[in-house]
């Protein structure tokens, strides 16, 4: 089994991941990330969340991108805001010791003029949504001219929330050359569509099987009726005091149709 140090990541990574208590990689991080530090090369990644995708995408993007430029070089897009704070989050730890690293999270429902002056600031990463992220491009907020590295994280579920015309738009204002990073859980038609209009000869991974859940995750499900979604989802969040809020919403917004606010 290899270490973190056998990956090829620089000290100031080695250090943070210390400080976060990671051992050895995952096996999505194992079979990504020296391909993605070693070769400028596009990537399809079918991997669940809890695989620790966040950081096989995330290692290599800290580690290749110039930190002494204040210029935006890595823009990471996922389809909810809990998502792109969770990643913007965990990216601010992995790069604990980046000195002058400076990740900005973008998303809707929150001050576009805060953060737009965040960006100002000299953002080497956004994490966006790409809703939000489409709006501050328009009105000239972000530069994206400059960007090296895009994700796509949890594309499936961006094509899924009907994103699929904001991706394409913002993508296609980033220069040609750069590398894109795909990572999904699944692979339906409309996943595979984007990869092969945005991505150049993109290298594949797979971690677990195909359109399987990872062992990390239990799920359970409850049949309520339409009417008594509310009740159950606070039932359940009672019951789970150590759910995250962020996930509880999250799961609030992916699988009840509809709900838009719990009372
Ligand atoms: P993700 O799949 O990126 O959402 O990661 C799931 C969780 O696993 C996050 O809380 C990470 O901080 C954590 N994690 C990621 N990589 C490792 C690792 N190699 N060892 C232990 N925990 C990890």
């Amino acid at each position: 089994m290899s270490t973190f140090q056998d990956l090829g990541l620089n000290e100031d990574l080695l250090k943070g991941i210390t400080d976060l208590g990671f051992e050895t990689p995952s096996e999505v991080q194992e079979k990504a990330i020296p391909i993605l530090l070693n070769e400028d090369t596009d990537l399809v990644a079918l991997a669940q969340t809890g695989t620790g995708k966040t950081a096989a995408f995330g290692f290599p993007m800290l580690q290749k991108i110039d930190i002494d430029s204040r210029t935006t070089q890595g823009l990471i897009l996922s389809p909810t805001r809990e998502l792109c704070l969770q990643i913007a989050n965990e990216m601010k730890a992995y790069g604990k010791y980046c000195k002058g690293l400076n990740v900005v999270a973008i998303y809707g429902g929150s001050s576009i003029t805060d953060q737009a002056r965040e960006v100002k600031r000299g953002a080497q990463i956004i994490v966006a949504t790409p809703g939000r992220m489409k709006d501050m491009i328009s009105r000239r907020l972000v530069d994206i001219t400059k960007i090296q590295y895009s994700v796509l994280d949890e594309a499936d579920e961006m094509l899924n929330m009907g994103f699929k015309e904001d991706i394409t738009e913002i993508l296609s204002g980033t220069p040609e050359d750069k590398n894109t990073w795909l990572f999904s859980a699944t692979m339906p038609k409309e996943v595979a569509t984007i990869a092969r209009k945005f991505m150049k000869s993109p290298q594949e991974i797979t971690v677990g099987h195909k359109n399987e859940s990872t062992d990390n995750v239990s799920h359970e499900y409850y049949l309520v009726n339409a009417r008594d979604r509310y009740q159950a989802l606070k039932r359940l969040a009672d019951a789970n005091p150590r759910y995250l809020f962020g996930d509880f919403l999250s799961y609030q917004t992916r699988y009840t149709k509809g709900c838009r606010k719990l009372n």
